[in-house]
């Protein structure tokens, strides 16, 4: 069943102008919210109402604004991140451009809730037209006096700005998004500190993904409860899915957490192409173990139940592969992508990804010898929990399962080029 929280304006012509969400009760709750509730209170309902972080580690967005110092005599931060980078995500740019005021609205909640005065929304260089329209529902909202040094008139301050990023992945990571907010080069932090404690120019930050902020307006009117009678007990409320590859309907939707994975595929993306049956699917952007069609027959889109199979919700990017579809060269297509990506800073990152790289183009252009899938393997091994920040484990999760779970395609393929090399050795030995 189809749920619309975030996506409630979605199909609202024009909802990106400040008049057409007012129309339809946008920032209709919020002045009572400034001035009858606490900050406090309001940062108690997002954590009872177990609001998980959207952006792809899942992490409850009211404890993590727990984390910040009780008291602190340094200014405090909101930082939006509309990175939106992963493969096979596109649920955030949806949100942007077709209802940017709900975030805003979601913003002012948590700068209050925070008690920050100063807010930036870090959006992925390429989204250029994004960025122009969160610039005019900005420009929209100070003209009306939403945001300001008076909020509605409440006495709240919060302004917001938009700060455009220069096309790199790992910007994503909120500590190089901070660095690339100062001015920096754009590589993570190591950790701790974490940004809570000291984050943008040394001050305590909180990070929240677009669409984490935009559910705030819905559960601060409705209440946690509500909020958390939609999905399951652990993972509660709705979610957008950017469901891509050989599906009827590619598209974003927005369900119910716990959701099964094939109600998203036949259901609301139309099913698999005519005339073919599906082959495997990665459930949670680029960076997530890869699902057998056998396992996707049981899949629920939740925390746990992806956990439990040993892949993850991440992102909510659903990438759909049917039987038409090469493993090796999928898994060699995201393999450069974080080969390119990987920042450098850290030795098992910067050259497992390129070897991860260099190896799948070689099983692919009928060199690969039997021995390159274990090598693949003890690569991602030496990856795996053992750098910086998390773009080296996105890398290996998808090499690791599709050489573990479809390891006959390669051995097929590696073999194939052994047979046709050996064709060759032979008949220019009978050429000589
Ligand atoms: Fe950079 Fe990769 Fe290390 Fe992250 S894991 S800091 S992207 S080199």
């Amino acid at each position: 069943m189809s749920e619309k929280i975030v996506f409630k304006y979605i199909d609202i012509p024009a909802a990106d102008k400040l008049s057409v969400y007012r129309e339809h009760d946008g920032y209709g709750n919020l002045k009572q919210l400034l001035t009858t509730m606490q900050p406090s209170q309001v940062t108690e309902i997002v954590k009872d109402s177990g609001l998980r972080g959207r952006g792809g580690a899942g992490f409850p967005a009211g404890v993590k604004w727990g984390f910040l110092p009780p008291q602190s005599d340094k200014p405090v931060y909101l930082v939006c991140n509309a990175d939106e980078g992963e493969p096979g995500t596109f649920k955030d740019r949806e949100i942007i451009e077709k209802s940017p005021h709900q975030l805003l609205e979601g913003m002012i909640i948590a700068c209050y809730a925070i008690g920050a005065t100063r807010a930036y929304i870090y959006i992925r260089g390429e989204f250029v037209k994004g960025a122009h329209i969160l610039e005019t529902a900005i420009r929209e909202a100070r003209e009306a006096g939403i945001l300001g040094k008076d909020v509605l008139g409440t006495g709240v301050e919060v302004d917001i700005n938009v700060h455009r990023g220069a096309g790199a992945y790992v910007c994503g990571e909120e500590t190089a998004l901070l660095e690339s907010i100062e001015g920096k080069r754009g590589q993570p932090r190591l950790k701790p500190p974490f940004p809570a404690v000291v984050g943008l120019y040394d001050c305590p930050t909180i990070i929240n993904n677009v669409e984490t902020l935009t559910s705030l307006p819905d559960i601060l009117a409705n209440g946690a409860e509500w909020y958390r009678q939609l999905g399951t007990e652990k993972s509660a409320g709705s979610k957008l899915f950017s469901i891509s590859g050989h599906v009827r309907r590619p598209g974003v939707y927005e369900l119910k957490l716990g959701t099964p994975l094939m109600e998203l595929i036949d259901v609301h993306a139309g099913g698999i192409r005519e005339g073919h049956t599906l082959k495997a699917c990665i459930p949670g952007g680029s960076s997530v173990p890869i699902l057998t069609a056998t396992e996707c027959e049981t899949a629920r889109l939740d925390y746990e139940s992806l956990e439990e199979q040993g892949t993850m919700l991440g992102s909510g990017a659903v990438i759909v592969m049917d039987d038409s579809a090469s493993i090796p060269h999928t898994t060699s297509i995201l393999a450069d992508f974080y080969a390119h990506e990987s920042c450098g800073q850290c030795t098992p990152c910067r050259e497992g990804t390129r070897w991860m790289a260099q190896i799948l183009h070689r099983i692919l252009a009928g060199g690969g010898k039997p021995e390159d899938l274990d090598l693949l393997l003890d690569i991602c091994d030496n990856i795996s929990l053992k750098t910086v920040c998390p773009l080296g484990d996105a890398a290996v999760g998808p090499v690791q399962s599709a050489v573990t779970k479809f390891r006959s395609e390669f051995e097929a393929l590696i073999a194939s080029s052994g047979a046709s090399r050996s064709v060759a050795a032979t008949k220019s030995g009978s050429e000589v």
